[in-house]
Parts: C-alpha cells; structure tokens; sequence
C-alpha cells in the first residue's frame, strides 16, 4: 500500500505539499437550533465557536479551512434537517477534507417528579351502580437536570461497514495518481485490504484527536465526560471520508454552562485548536513548533552546489599513445591522457569524454566495452576532481 506507506503518520496527508484542510462543522442552524439553553441556542453557540476555531486554524500555514455554514442557516441553503446532514458530508468529501470537526451542544431533559398530594373522591359505575373511590393525586413536576462537561464522539464500530463505504465512494485518495495506478486493475481483495486500513488508521487517529480535545478541556478544568462511540445518530461522522469528531462542548440548558458556552467561546476553540496542533503534528512526523513555523510546507530542494561530471576510463598503460591517435578514433569523443607515477614507473591514463550524469556515461561504457575497451569504467568528478578510481 505505497499511498499509505508512504506518510508515517498515516495516510491522511496523500502528498505533503498539498495543504491540510479541516472541515469546520457548526450543528445546527436556521430551522433547526438544535438544543435549547435560557437565552442562547446550540445553534448560536455552535456557530460562535466553529467561526473562532476557523480563524485560529487559519493561521497555520499550509492548513485550509472550509465551513460547513458560516450563518445561522441550514447548510445547504434548504429546511430539511436530515437533507441539510446529507450536504454538510457532501460538502466534506468535496474539499477533499482531512479532518472534520463537528461542534454542538449537549442537553439533558429535565428529571420528571410525582408528589402525593392527597385524595380526592370520584365515582365510578360497577354493575350499574353508582360506587364511590378514593383516588390518590398527585403533583407532577420536573426539576433541572444539572449535568455539566464535555464530551467528544468518534462514529461507533457499527458504523464501520458506512465509514468504509463513504471512503470508497468520496476518499480524495481517489484522485491521487498513485492510488489510481495501484488499483485501476487491480482485485477486489486488494481494494478491501486497503480500504479497511485506512479505515482503521482513520479511527485511531479520529481517536486521537478527540481525546486530547477532551484533555485540553480537562486542563482548564471542564469535566472531561470521555470519549465515546456512538452507534446512533450522527450520521455525519460516519458519512465522512475523513477522520472525524464530534465536540459537545458542554449542557445548554445548565445555566451556568450556558453562561460559560456564550462567553467563553475563544477559551473552548483554544482548546480544539491546542489538541488540532498536537494532532497535525502527530499525522505530519514533526513538532508542534515545526508544524506552526510552516515546515509543513512543501519541502524545497537544496540546489547542490557541486558539479559532478563523468568520464569513462579506458585504460592504462606505459605507452604514451597521442590522444589522436588511430586507436581512439573510432570512439567518437574527445580522449584525454593524464600522467601517473606509481613506485617509479610512469603511467598513463586514457579518458574518453565528459558525461553530466552517471547514466549518460553508464550507456556509452557499454559501447565502449563492446569495441574492446573490456576493462573501460565510469570514473566520477566532483568539482572537477576524480573522487574515486
Ligand atoms: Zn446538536
């Protein structure tokens, strides 16, 4: 699997110069505004959020953003919620998207309450008769359902088969050359055993991800609720070619979470973007100082200041032969003579041209060799010096 072999950190970044792009997806929106708090909605919060995490993404170099939405509309521009879902994977596997991160509230419904309240007497008819019953009452009432934390979701395991097929069907691997000539013909079976590799490499680093964003969280103290797999119900995660999280950044219907979610929004996209910067860095085999000073981008070629240059020896011998002599004419070059002392006796060396690549000189010793020049080889320079024999 040479496209996946080929980045250490995973296959996620197909080629290195490409820039990294990060689907940014606030839940909700327009019609639909999500979870409900006293004042704000998750549709609100989620967009506050997603846009403050975008524009700290931005700033890395070589890292692209794109949106989901960018207005409290459904995304897509229609009212159907589920279509809306639909529009925000398709627009994900349009940009090519590396990584997608879904922001939403959490809420809990409020815990339901009975309380005794006394009798009250009623009749009811048993065979035609009138018959007199107490009956107990009952006051029925909810109260808050206090809940406060994070908590962050990779697609569950029974998303797997949906997961796979969403790669095979939108995965920018698709496009990239290498892959297209590793299975344009290729088996069934070959195609399974690399889809679900990526599929696997995808979970681990999708889980990766949202554990440090729920670590950063826990570092400015949110009550970190875990990372979970969920089985149901964000189609989104699994309808991805990508890696992806989904963030409950906290209860909006707890007030002071309410509070924190509608004031704090640069503190909690600080947070995904710490946990982003760890992760990219992870993918990419660098620093999180190399990933943030740009030595992401693409790797620039040392011009090489040397000059080599090639020349085909073809032998040595006592004689001084002049360089024009009859032997050589055929050889189609100019030939050179050098003069060598070894132990007191002088020798002399015949060089037949001058090559700029090992392989040009490499071609014509193989000619050379079948004229007769049976012990001829390539001989290298370096800046005009011989540097071996
Ligand atoms: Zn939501």
């Amino acid at each position: 699997m040479p496209a996946m072999a080929q980045n250490e950190g995973g296959g996620v970044l197909p080629q290195d110069n490409k820039p990294f792009v990060v689907i940014i997806d606030p839940g909700h929106g327009g019609v639909d505004p999500g979870a409900k708090g006293s004042y704000s909605t998750e549709a609100q919060v989620a967009l506050g959020i997603g846009l403050k995490l975008g524009r700290l993404l931005s700033e890395i170099p070589n890292v692209k953003v794109y949106y989901t939405r960018t207005t409290d509309a459904l995304p897509g521009g229609g009212t159907n919620i589920k279509a809306a879902l639909r529009w925000r994977a398709d627009f994900a596997n349009r940009m090519g998207g590396n990584i997608f991160i879904s922001i939403h509230c959490n809420s809990t419904s409020p815990i339901p309450h009975r309380e005794f309240i006394g009798y009250h007497t009623e009749y009811i008819r048993v065979h035609h008769r009138r018959v007199k019953r107490r009956v107990p009452r009952y006051r029925h009432y909810t109260t808050p359902n206090i809940q406060e934390g994070t908590e962050v979701y990779v697609w569950g395991v029974s998303k797997d088969d949906d997961k796979n097929l969403a790669l095979r069907e939108n995965a920018p691997l698709l496009n990239d050359p290498e892959y297209k000539s590793l299975f344009d013909s290729s088996s069934a079976v070959l195609n399974t055993i690399f889809w679900n590799t990526v599929q696997r490499e995808y979970t681990k680093q999708s889980i990766t991800l949202a554990s440090d964003v729920e670590n950063q969280f826990a570092k400015i103290g949110r009550v970190d609720r875990q990372v979970k797999q969920r089985q149901v119900g964000i189609w989104v995660l699994h309808a991805t070619a990508m890696p992806s999280i989904l963030i409950e950044t906290g209860f909006i219907n707890n007030p002071a979470e309410e509070t924190y979610l509608n004031n704090n929004q640069e503190q909690i996209a600080t947070c995904i973007y710490d946990a982003f910067v760890n992760y990219l860095a992870g993918v990419k085999g660098e620093t999180t100082t190399q990933v943030l000073a740009g030595s992401a981008n693409p790797p620039v070629i040392q011009p090489v200041n040397d000059n080599y240059s090639y020349k085909i020896q073809l032998l040595v011998s006592a004689n001084k032969y002049p360089v024009n002599d009859p032997k050589f004419s055929k050889l189609e070059g100019k030939v050179v003579r050098e003069k060598d002392r070894v132990n007191d006796s002088t020798q002399y060396r015949y060089l037949l041209g001058n090559f700029k690549t090992g392989e040009d000189a490499s071609q014509r010793l193989e000619m050379i060799k079948l004229m007769g020049y049976k012990d001829a080889f390539v001989v290298t320079f370096r800046n005009g010096k011989r540097i071996d024999q």
